[in-house]
């Protein structure tokens, strides 16, 4: 069946008991087992929880990997990854990052002999230039965030595949409703569903999905020995969320297209970051892995000093960190998500002060562009010498 109607139906009678529709809560902590060395497949919530599986079942069918894992943050996701590597292991990282990602890398994972190089992967000779003879993984994040570079999932993956690395793909941005790194090759994907796939702003989550049995069995037992599991009230409201992620999907970008094509012709404005945008690189790399350009829109203002202002006008859009909800937002990555990564480095790859990254939700985009442009008015009046 199609990706949309698995998403409509993820959960939809899963208790031959009742029939219910939604899936039911099972808050229970323990399972009774019927007979020694019987058990009913369940025996504690933090190894297994019938509400998780249902929602870890449906991930797994929506990327195309063999299982499905829900932790409580998209970070729990990414540490027990991690986890999959040993001191003196290298990774290859994309280094236009979330930067909680970063942050955990340098400032977490570095003190337990984890190297790292970040590095271009929209340029796969750079990724390859930084290959060493101790490189165990590569992790991709394409659409970058904030930046939205393109990485060729297809050759990353199998230069990936020829040096034995593990291929990661943060797939948050995407969701699989648009990208599916598994069906490309990748070994592992990796989301926060705190972003589209819960879509309201009200919960969040993490979650992991592996292509093959032998990685997900590593993955299962990191999960359960860490034990930084999604519980049932949130493992349900994720997969509420995420049945209209077909619906909602369409329409972030449709609004997310018209408004990036708005802000470009703005003179206010002095770079727009949209892969779909005619003039964004990448853009046909883009249109051969993923069947969209998704919600997120990123642009730079002339100055630092303009950022205020923008940022205290806009009524509609909510100045708030995260993404992917049904209400749009605005983030300033240099002082919110990307806070951590040193000034310099930061500037050098193009996440200046000037920065500014719009969550394109699914409003009316006509309201939206009211709200930006009336924002921009007062960006003009205020900060006009
Ligand atoms: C938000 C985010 C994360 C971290 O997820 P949490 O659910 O906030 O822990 C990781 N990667 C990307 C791309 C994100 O946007």
């Amino acid at each position: 069946m199609k990706l949309t109607t698995r998403l409509v139906q993820a959960g939809n009678k899963t208790d031959p008991v009742t029939g219910a529709v939604s899936t039911p809560i099972h808050h229970s902590a323990t399972f009774a087992h019927p007979a020694l060395g019987k058990s009913t497949g369940f025996d504690y919530s933090r190894s297994l929880n019938p509400t998780r599986k249902v929602l870890e079942d449906a991930i797994a069918n929506l990327e195309g990997g063999v299982r499905g894992f829900a932790f409580a943050t998209g970070m729990a996701a990414v540490t027990t990854l991690f986890l999959l590597f040993q001191p003196g292991d290298h990774l290859l990282v994309s280094d236009d990052l979330y930067g909680g990602t970063y942050r955990l890398l340098e400032q977490v994972f570095a003190g337990y002999g984890l190297e790292v190089t970040y590095v271009n992967t929209s340029d796969v000779d750079a990724v390859n230039s930084a290959l060493q003879a101790n490189t165990k993984g590569l992790f991709i994040e394409t659409p970058t965030n904030p930046l939205m570079k393109i990485s060729p999932l297809p050759e990353l993956i199998r230069f990936a595949s020829e040096h034995q690395l593990i291929s990661i793909v943060d797939n948050t941005f995407m969701t699989p409703y648009l990208q599916r790194p598994i069906e490309l090759g990748a070994d592992l994907v990796i989301h926060s569903a705190s972003k589209y796939l819960g879509g309201h702003n009200d919960l969040i989550a993490g979650l992991v999905v592996a292509k093959t049995d032998e990685l997900a069995e590593r993955v299962y037992f990191l999960q359960n020995s860490i034990g930084a599991i999604l519980g049932p009230q949130d493992c349900w409201l994720l997969l509420r969320g995420m049945k209209t992620l077909a619906l909602r999907m369409e329409k972030h970008q449709q609004n997310a297209q018209k408004i990036a094509q708005w802000l470009t012709v703005q003179p206010a404005i002095a770079k727009v970051y949209f892969p779909g945008l005619l003039t964004h690189e990448g853009r046909d790399v883009q249109l051969k892995q993923a069947a969209g350009f998704g919600g997120m829109v990123s642009f730079e203002l002339q100055t630092a000093d303009q950022v205020p202002v923008l940022l205290e006008s806009v009524n509609l859009i909510t100045f708030a960190e995260s993404l992917g909800g049904v209400e749009s937002l605005i983030t300033y990555p240099a002082r919110q998500t990307h806070f951590d990564i040193p000034e310099e480095i930061r500037e050098r790859i193009g996440v200046t002060s000037r920065l500014l990254r719009l969550s394109v939700g699914i409003e009316d985009a006509d309201d939206l562009i009211d709200d930006l442009s009336q924002a921009l008015e007062q960006v003009q009046r205020r900060t006009s010498k």
